[in-house]
């Protein structure tokens, strides 16, 4: 689910309703409401004065209730609320925060998988800026980290505290409409006046210079004045390309907590707790089967229970194990299994890399670029298999062990010296993981 302000659920309803009702009509009812708040349903609709919310009460409510219901995809109850223009447009500026209501804490299910992670969430949401500033969770998707953010985000409005929550991409397109408008002051005033900034998706600034510069302006400024900087990623800050140094080593001030793939009784744990919240009633023999089905994601983990529960309706009988494994059929064990890097895909990729021939690499050339491209071959296969010293020789020309073993040790120390090569070290791992996953 994505999470979006009352103004812009509105301004999408509203896209929607001038479909539907006459131009007049739209022009005299709708065109000057607002979206204010949309919380635990409630969804509060700013009017210019009490005539125009008690016409749209009577004669439009349920045209708007679908339009809204359809736009934030959860049931809505309208409420209509007489506000100033002042007061509207303000409402429209400062877009409220707002955090998904199920996203708590209490609801995140605790394992050795993501238990370090929700320890520090916790503790920063106590003592903003005081515990670990900033921190930086990282881990696959679908294992809890927006959950995390969002988790904090509520914990932080019951706290009284001033707590922001963007994507990534959020902040970029809030900065580019901010420069294209000259209103840079407003955002950058926005940014800097929280008390808790939650950053989503961070991966996504790799490589945007001028969003990853300003944003390393508002991270400084806000760490600077103690206010609490907490981001998300899938990847760790030292593996995500292309964020400059500058960016990357801030982010590892703090504390770095990372979420992993959660074990058995984890994903069970996950289970029963969706399966009691939702009020459905499924033996522990189906949940345990569909957590040993899956295992990856906890989002797949939800939608799998989801369609279990949705089959036995369908069918009009009791959840067993068996119309689970049916409703599971195509889904079951077929999580993408990657295909396991072999020598022949590690010395190909170097080789296009390095615009050189797989006779190249085995062959006798010693001029400087091809024995450095055989060195990180060597290191690749290293790391990347299970191949022996004498093994990866072989693969590379029948070289001895020693030679291999040399070449290892000394391209291991460069890559620690030299962030640059690391990088591209990076980029070509990168690009291995990538084509085997399309195997
Ligand atoms: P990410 O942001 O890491 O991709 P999300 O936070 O969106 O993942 O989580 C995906 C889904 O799995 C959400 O519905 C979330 O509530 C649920 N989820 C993830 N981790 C847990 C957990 N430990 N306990 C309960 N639900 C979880
Ligand atoms: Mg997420």
């Amino acid at each position: 689910m994505t999470i979006r302000s009352a103004p812009e659920i509105w301004e999408a309803a509203l896209g929607q309703l001038q479909i539907e009702v006459s131009k007049a009509n739209f022009h005299t009812w709708l065109s000057k409401t607002r979206g204010l708040s949309f919380q635990d349903g409630k969804f509060t609709v700013g009017v210019p004065n009490t005539f125009i919310a008690e016409y749209l009460g009577k004669n439009q409510l349920s045209l708007i209730e679908k339009a809204l219901t359809d736009v934030a995809r959860e049931p809505v109850k309208i409420e209509f609320c007489v506000a100033s223009d002042s007061e509207t447009s303000v409402a429209r500026r400062t877009k409220l925060p707002l955090f998904n209501p199920r996203y708590t804490f209490d609801t995140f299910v605790v394992g050795n998988s993501n238990n370090l992670a929700y320890a520090a969430a916790a503790k920063v949401v106590e003592n903003p800026g005081l515990a670990f500033n900033p921190l930086f969770l990282h881990g696959g998707a679908g294992l809890g980290k927006t959950h995390l953010l969002h988790a904090i985000g509520n914990k932080a409005l019951a706290n009284h505290l001033a707590v922001l929550y963007v994507t990534a991409e959020q902040y970029t397109n809030e900065l580019v409409t901010s420069i294209r408008e000259k209103t840079t002051d407003e955002f950058r005033k926005k940014f800097r006046s929280v008390d808790i900034l939650l950053v989503d998706d961070v991966q996504f600034f790799a490589g945007k210079e001028q969003t990853e510069e300003n944003f390393f302006y508002t991270f400084n400024e806000l760490h600077s004045n103690n206010r609490q900087i907490v981001l998300a990623s899938d990847q760790a800050p030292k593996a995500i390309p292309m964020l400059r140094e500058r960016l990357r080593s801030r982010l590892e001030w703090g504390l770095v907590a990372d979420l992993q793939s959660p074990d058995f009784e984890t994903r069970l744990g996950i289970l029963q707790h969706k399966a009691k919240r939702d009020g459905v009633d499924i033996g522990p023999d189906v949940l345990e089967f569909i957590a040993l089905q899956i295992k990856e994601n906890i989002r797949a983990l939800e939608g799998s229970l989801n369609r279990v529960v949705a089959y036995s309706k369908l069918l009009r009988t009791m959840v067993t194990p068996e119309i689970a494994a049916r409703a599971l059929e195509d889904i079951a064990g077929k999580e993408p299994q990657l295909a396991p890097i072999t020598p022949n895909l590690i010395t190909e990729t170097v080789a296009g890399t390095f615009q050189l021939t797989l006779s190249d690499l085995r062959g006798k050339r010693r001029d400087e670029a091809t024995v450095f491209a055989r060195q990180l071959c060597m290191y690749l296969l290293r790391q990347e298999t299970d191949c022996s010293l004498s093994e990866i020789g072989k693969v590379l020309g029948d070289r001895s062990p020693s030679t291999v073993s040399y070449a290892y040790e000394k391209m291991s120390g460069a890559i620690n010296n030299d962030p640059l090569l690391k990088r591209q070290v990076f980029n070509i791992q990168q690009r291995i993981h990538a084509t085997r996953s399309h195997n």
